[in-house]
């Protein structure tokens, strides 16, 4: 006998023979029953836990949460899966079993569905739409659509699923296997059952035969499209659906062949979950036949089978069959009893479902929310930003004539100096003072003042560069720093200015015969010092005024300069 194809603790000597046995035989793809496969996963974790084999133990907590998913032990799904997901989260085994870690996200997400663990399960259906975008292959775009559309039919919207479902195979379909296209026609078919369920009593008679309709033709497709041989899981559930869908239609005979064929299936695969549900079918069958007697026995015992283990969905079938069986046979007191445990458990459901939509929309609406305040916080930075910019400008400027004012020339001196310095680039300062300017106020008022000041700035900035400082000193003084020129040239701008001020006319249009003069204080670098230069500058001013104004003196060379 091969070593391998025996997994018992006795066959130590072969640890990685044992492992890969195990392994096998808990491979959802492989023939082992579920119960049988399930024992085998969980010997492949612990051994593989001993190795240290991480990928296979990841590997084989996967296999054993589908497995869990096959017997319809969902609680226990939710307990396993999780450190699993964990480790398949992990930056090597997230590459090498990129694959697996969908597929147990699609079974954790079922399992969470099931369990009525909706805030979960959505978690993980969205996270699944994230992951596909990238991973760019139509399977796991379609697995994406089929979790997310599942917690949506499980919350109560058969419609909102039954859309991402079909766009999903509209967007993904063309380039999927067929093996996946089949999977989601056949949910399709069971979201067509679930609206059915939702419509039938209440809607208009032809949306709902319209909705069967369709629900045939997606369960049809799946029917033919099942491979052989078939997988025989996805097989109990097609044959299953759409049983159940043609019993709605009233096509009895074709409606017993597929259900019993999924039930036999069901039954053979090991498939607790989905026998139990197929149970119920040919149960609600046996009523419409009108023989409520088996219809009962048949729910008895299932609901006995069942027990604590019970999914919500099937229980609720299963009470709702049996209520109408006694009814039928007149056991008022049994019917009661049924209809009110039906009653409790929609109750149950409603109050989950209604809780996992409103948190869903809260989570939206938050989301929403957050944009919003994310983009009024961009713009109110924006604004602020555009402000603080405006408010600088405008506490460094004069009002009146919109030149710099004394805290501009500061700072700009503050920045120009130490570069011109390094450069060793010269600079020269002028101060600039209209003569007899008090005279023009008295003379022509306040306002003629004004407008002269205005004027004179406008000459001055025509006649400077735009790298030079130009700023309001005072009353009616200016200065001036020219970066990057010597004496002999500042010498010639101060000239030409003075000489322009002069002969300009057009001060003030009230007052055409206004003519003003300037006088001006020249001081040169070095030093590369605005408080000295101001001072030089402002001496010569001085001596300019003394020697009769409407003219330039220069500052005699300081220390640095007779020593340069
Ligand atoms: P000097 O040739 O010696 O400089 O004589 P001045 O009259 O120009 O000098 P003084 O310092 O005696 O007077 C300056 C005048 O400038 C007094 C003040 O009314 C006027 N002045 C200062 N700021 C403004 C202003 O913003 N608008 C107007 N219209 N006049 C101003
Ligand atoms: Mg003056
Ligand atoms: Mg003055």
């Amino acid at each position: 006998m091969n070593p391998a194809s025996d997994p018992s603790p006795a066959n130590a000597a072969d640890p990685a023979g044992t492992l890969h046995a195990w392994l096998a035989q808990a491979d959802p793809s492989g023939p082992t029953l579920p119960e049988a496969a399930c024992a085998a996963a969980r010997q492949a974790i612990a051994l593989a836990d001993r190795l240290g084999e991480r990928a296979v133990a990841a590997r084989a907590g996967a296999w054993l949460c589908e497995q869990l998913l096959r017997l319809g032990q969902h609680a226990q799904v939710l307990v396993a899966a999780p450190p699993v997901l964990q480790a398949l989260a992990q930056p090597p085994l997230a590459r090498e079993l990129a694959a697996e870690r969908f597929q147990l996200m699609r079974v954790y997400s079922m399992a969470a569905c099931e369990t009525a663990h909706f805030d979960r399960a959505l978690d993980t259906a969205q996270e699944m739409v994230r992951l596909a975008g990238p991973l760019g292959d139509a399977t796991a775009s379609l697995k994406a659509g089929f979790a997310l559309g599942v917690c949506f039919e499980r919350m109560g919207d058969s419609w909102q699923a039954s859309r991402v479902l079909g766009e999903a195979l509209r967007l993904h379909g063309p380039g999927a296997p067929p093996a996946q296209r089949v999977f989601m026609q056949n949910a399709l078919c069971a979201i067509s059952i679930g609206l059915y369920h939702r419509m039938h009593g209440a809607a208009p008679q032809p949306e709902v035969q319209d909705v069967l309709a369709q629900g045939l033709q997606a369960g049809t497709l799946a029917l033919e499209g099942l491979p052989d041989p078939p997988d025989p899981m996805l097989e109990v559930a097609i044959c299953g659906n759409l049983g159940e869908l043609l019993m709605y239609q009233g096509r009895h005979d074709a409606a017993l062949a597929l259900l019993q064929r999924s039930e036999a299936s069901a039954q053979a695969g090991g498939f607790r979950a989905y026998r139990w549900r197929l149970s119920t079918s040919l149960a609600v069958f046996e009523l419409l036949q009108g023989r409520p007697e088996n219809c009962l026995t048949r729910m008895q015992a299932l609901i006995q089978d069942m027990g604590e283990a019970a999914p919500q969905q099937t229980a609720i079938r299963a009470h709702h069959a049996a209520y109408r069986a006694c009814r039928a046979l007149g056991r008022f007191e049994a019917a009661l009893q049924h209809f009110e445990t039906v009653e409790r458990l929609e109750r149950e459901r409603a109050m989950q479902q209604l809780r996992a939509q409103s948190e869903l929309l809260v989570t939206r609406t938050e989301a929403q929310h957050a944009q919003w305040q994310a983009a009024q916080a961009r713009q109110d930075a924006q604004t602020q930003r555009a402000r603080a910019a405006e408010f600088a400008a405008s506490a460094e400027r004069d009002p009146l004539t919109g030149l710099g004012n004394r805290r501009h020339f500061d700072r700009r001196c503050a920045e120009l100096l130490p570069v011109l310095q390094r450069d060793a680039e010269p600079v020269a300062l002028v101060l600039v003072d209209l003569d007899h300017f008090k005279s023009v106020n008295d003379a022509h008022g306040h306002d003629v003042g004004d407008a002269a000041l205005v004027g004179l700035a406008a000459l001055l900035r025509e006649n400077t560069r735009a790298r030079d400082v130009l700023a309001r000193y005072g009353g009616e003084e200016f200065v001036i720093v020219l970066p990057g020129m010597g004496l002999a040239q500042a010498r010639e701008v101060c000239e030409r200015l003075r000489e322009r001020v002069a002969l300009h006319t057009g001060f003030c249009a009230a007052v055409p015969e206004l003519r003003l003069t300037l006088s001006l204080g020249l001081a040169c670098s070095p030093p590369y010092d605005a408080a000295a230069l101001l001072k030089a500058a402002d001496l010569a001013l001085y001596t300019a005024k003394r020697d009769g104004r409407n003219r330039l003196r220069v500052a005699a060379p300081t220390a640095a300069q007779q020593a340069a």
